[in-house]
């Protein structure tokens, strides 16, 4: 089958030189193995860290091996009683057309109606649950909140800023980094307001001006001189999800933090950290309330797809760029 393997660890922003298309052999099915053709695969801005050598809260990709992520396929072979041929599966061997695994590591997914299977590697999937958990339980959003959500249009930002407006914000406001994005973000996900990072002035500036009075919950995706605005426009109490911060990856060094860190203190400000794979208690939760809304039509979504697994290095790295619209998502066949 053919795969795509890490050929050098980037340094600073990653290049297609890092990655390459390779034939690998696929090892014979054991007893409680199946055998997945893959259909779809994600590509994450978590993977960029995993490039690099050295664990983080994952271990990295090794040099010379396929690259791993979240994939959908469906079972084409199976010696493991649990799965039958025809069964669609989730599972962490994407970056490769098919994948031999044991059972245990494949969970057998009910697709729902109207829903495409990629919905699995996004709004029903890791992205959806990190907007969800980071919402609810690491920012502690309440009905009456205002909310700010950097990186609005993308995978986990956009579920992240429905579920506000779901349940009871009393202002939802994102950034994003194009024009089209914002009016994405206004338009179709029913943001109060939203601005574009890129142009029209500091991101302070452009904050204030959507939430003249102040924000409650910020849902940080992108960290930088983001999170020194939210830190800045916080009200009393206010509450920061620190899920990402993707205008850091491809720093070769890491970047001063926000100036304003006293006013974590004096505003009386929670800053918390989460990895979304501690919350999978979390994913039950999850799917029964988004796949309502997404039933009743009260929460929508979009998917960038490139087609073809020779492609997947040049979607991941437009995905750093910001050519995506919602979802970057490989389809594979
Ligand atoms: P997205 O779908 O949002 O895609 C990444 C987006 O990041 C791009 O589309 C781009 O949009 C934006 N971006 C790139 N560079 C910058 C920059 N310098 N400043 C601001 N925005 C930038 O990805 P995900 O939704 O999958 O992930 C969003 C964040 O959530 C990431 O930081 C990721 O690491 C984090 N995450 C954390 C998890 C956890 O467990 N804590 C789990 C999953 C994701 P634009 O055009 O707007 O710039």
């Amino acid at each position: 089958t053919r795969a795509i393997t890490l050929r050098s660890r980037p340094v600073g922003w990653p290049t297609e030189d890092n990655f390459e298309l390779v034939e690998v052999e696929l090892p014979p099915l054991r007893e409680g193995q199946i055998l997945v053709r893959n259909l779809f695969m994600s590509v994450d801005p978590y993977m960029r860290g995993r490039m690099n050598e050295g664990e983080s809260y994952v271990p990295p990709f090794e040099v010379g091996e396929p690259l791993q992520g979240g994939a959908v396929g469906e079972v084409v072979e199976s010696r493991a009683p649990e799965f039958e041929i025809g069964d669609t599966v989730l599972h962490n061997y994407g970056w490769r057309e098919h994948a031999v695994m044991d059972a245990s590591e494949a969970q057998k997914i009910t697709p729902l109606p109207g829903v495409p299977l990629s919905a699995y590697l996004g709004v029903l999937g890791m992205p959806g649950l990190t907007a969800y958990v980071g919402l609810l339980d690491i920012a502690a959003f309440k009905e009456g909140d205002a909310v700010f959500v950097s990186g609005a249009a993308g995978a986990v930002g956009s579920v992240a800023g429905q579920i506000a407006r779901l349940k009871g914000a009393s202002r939802v406001v994102g950034s994003a980094g194009s024009e089209t994005k914002v009016r994405y973000v206004i338009d179709k996900l029913g943001f109060d307001d939203a601005f574009c990072y890129k142009a029209n002035g500091p991101v302070v500036q452009q904050l204030r001006r959507a939430v003249p009075d102040g924000i409650d919950v910020y849902f940080d995706n992108v960290g930088g001189e983001h999170l020194e605005a939210a830190i800045e426009v916080s009200r009393r109490y206010g509450r920061t999800a620190m899920c990402g911060a993707i205008s850091t990856y491809n720093d070769p060094e890491p970047p001063p933090g926000p100036r304003n860190l006293f006013q974590v203190i004096a505003k009386r400000l929670t800053l918390r950290g989460f990895i979304v794979n501690d919350h999978a208690d979390r994913m039950p939760d999850m799917i029964k309330e988004i796949g309502q809304w997404l039933q009743e039509r009260r929460i929508t979504f979009e998917e960038t797809v490139v087609e073809g697994l020779e492609n997947a290095p040049a979607a991941f790295l437009g995905m750093l760029r910001g050519e995506n619209l919602g979802k970057m998502i490989v389809r594979l066949v």
